[in-house]
């Protein structure tokens, strides 16, 4: 019998539609999956995250779906550097396959994971699958990566006119290849992981076919239930294939397409320019004298600014790891420029609270509001979060359910005023740009 292949599942937390799945299958070798709950990033979360609650909930139910068709999820936990090599190495595999994830520290620890197999003479092999196009696939005719993301959607849209790109891969044909060992393999509880049972109730992966009918016309509105797809989660963990959201969105919604290729977007601009991470895509807004209020940063993170849609959006993010993107931008633009605080601080706060949190989402897009990313807005345009609150919420429906004592004396004084604040910002951007 050939050597087995060993599945390591990551951020595709899926049997449907799996690239790398699909190709370990297809080999012709039996296959074994494994899972790990990485103690690297474990350690530095809180015991109530929702999203290790999440992760949890979507293993049992992966590991239930493979054990159905014959086959076994080892759920391991502890450093995957450690982890993986030694379960390969246990179950004799000739090779590790997986899906391509692009965060640095994730490409380095499948560098790390990949040398320590070669050792072994166990092959690494990863495959493209949470985006449409990675790495070198979309760039400009002389090679150089787009920073341009209307140049890059065109790119993409051409591409896509041919169905290889969204192609489904079809695993579920061939899951008689999954093996598994006399090991017996329990579940870890949540418990043994340090964490604990939020109760909290996730968005579900389906999509409303109206919710892409009507995204154009909807979708800036907070106060809609259905406005957006709140997939946003799914898409994270992969519990979605972003393939056959493509093909619903090619079907029904050129704008919410446009969605999914900003994120592609985002993960091509991480990937090229790494440093990003930790600093300003356009340097010279590295300059900017950000000022350090723990008290506004403070009254930000807690919704208690005295701006009801930004309060709003906090409260709501808090509340539910949730918020609308138009909220997002209001919220975002609030902090680094009428507060004058370090998009930084914002990121990070985001980074903790969202369910869809995703480093190159998040950081494209906190740079783009703050003006320093690519393709960013021109930092002289400060919204106005009042003027945004009567365009987008004009009922005040979406404010009264998250600042119950909007309209009373009990809710906040606005801690700054807006035209000083937007004086002291274009000031500090002006000096920083040498404007
Ligand atoms: P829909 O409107 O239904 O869009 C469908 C999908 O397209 C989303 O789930 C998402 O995967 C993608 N998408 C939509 N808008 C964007 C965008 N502007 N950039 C990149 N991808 C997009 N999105 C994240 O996935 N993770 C983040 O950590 C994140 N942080 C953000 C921080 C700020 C300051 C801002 C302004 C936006 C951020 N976004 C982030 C983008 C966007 O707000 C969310 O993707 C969206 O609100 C999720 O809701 P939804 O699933 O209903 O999206």
């Amino acid at each position: 019998m050939a050597k087995p292949i060993l599945f390591w599942f990551r951020r595709d937390l899926r049997i449907r539609d799996n690239a790398g799945l699909y190709h370990a299958l297809r080999s012709g070798s039996p296959v074994l999956c494994c899972f790990v709950f990485d103690s690297t990033i474990l350690k530095n979360l809180p015991p109530g995250d929702r999203r290790v609650d999440f992760i949890f909930q979507t293993v049992k139910s992966l590991k239930q779906d493979i054990e159905n068709a014959g086959g076994e999820l080892r759920v391991l936990i502890g450093d995957p550097t450690l982890e993986v090599p030694q379960l390969a190495e246990e179950i004799g595999a000739s090779a590790v396959y997986a899906n391509n994830d692009y965060e640095p520290a994730a490409k380095l620890r499948d560098q790390k994971v990949s040398s320590i197999l070669e050792k072994k003479s166990i092959l690494f092999k990863a495959f493209k699958d949470h985006v449409l196009f990675e790495e070198n696939e979309v760039v400009k005719d002389d090679g150089k990566p787009y920073v341009v993301f209307t140049a890059y959607k065109n790119k993409v849209l051409q591409r896509l006119k041919d169905p290889f790109y969204t192609k489904s891969y079809p695993t579920l044909k061939y899951l008689k290849g999954l093996v598994r060992t006399q090991v017996s393999s329990a579940l870890p509880t949540l418990r043994d992981l340090g964490f604990l049972d939020t109760g909290f109730v996730f968005p579900k992966k389906s999509i409303n076919k109206n919710t892409l009918l009507n995204y154009q016309k909807d979708r800036d509105f907070p106060a809609l239930e259905n406005g957006t797809s709140h997939l946003g989660l799914h898409l994270r963990f992969g519990t979605v294939s972003v393939r056959e959201l493509a093909i619903l969105g090619l079907r029904y919604s050129d704008v919410w397409l446009s969605e999914l290729i900003w994120r592609d977007f985002f993960a091509q601009i991480l990937f090229h320019f790494p440093y990003v991470e930790k600093s300003c895509f356009k340097p010279e807004y590295d300059q900017i004298r950000w000022r350090d209020s723990k008290h506004d940063l403070k009254a930000w993170q807690e919704g208690q600014t005295g701006y009801p849609l930004v309060d709003a959006g906090m409260r709501e993010l808090n509340a539910t790891g949730y918020m609308h993107n138009r909220v997002r931008m209001v919220t975002a633009s609030f902090l680094c420029k009428h507060l004058l605080i370090d998009w930084r601080e914002g990121e990070k706060y985001f980074a903790e609270k969202l369910l869809d949190y995703d480093l190159s989402s998040n950081n494209g897009n906190w740079q783009w509001v703050a003006g320093c990313g690519v393709d960013a807005a021109p930092y002289f345009r400060v919204f106005n979060p009042v003027a945004q609150a009567e365009k987008f919420d004009p009922e005040n429906i979406y404010i009264k359910k998250w600042i119950p004592e909007f309209g009373t004396n009990s809710y906040a004084k606005p801690i700054v005023d807006h035209a000083e604040a937007r004086h002291r910002c274009l000031r500090a951007y002006a000096i920083a740009l040498q404007k």
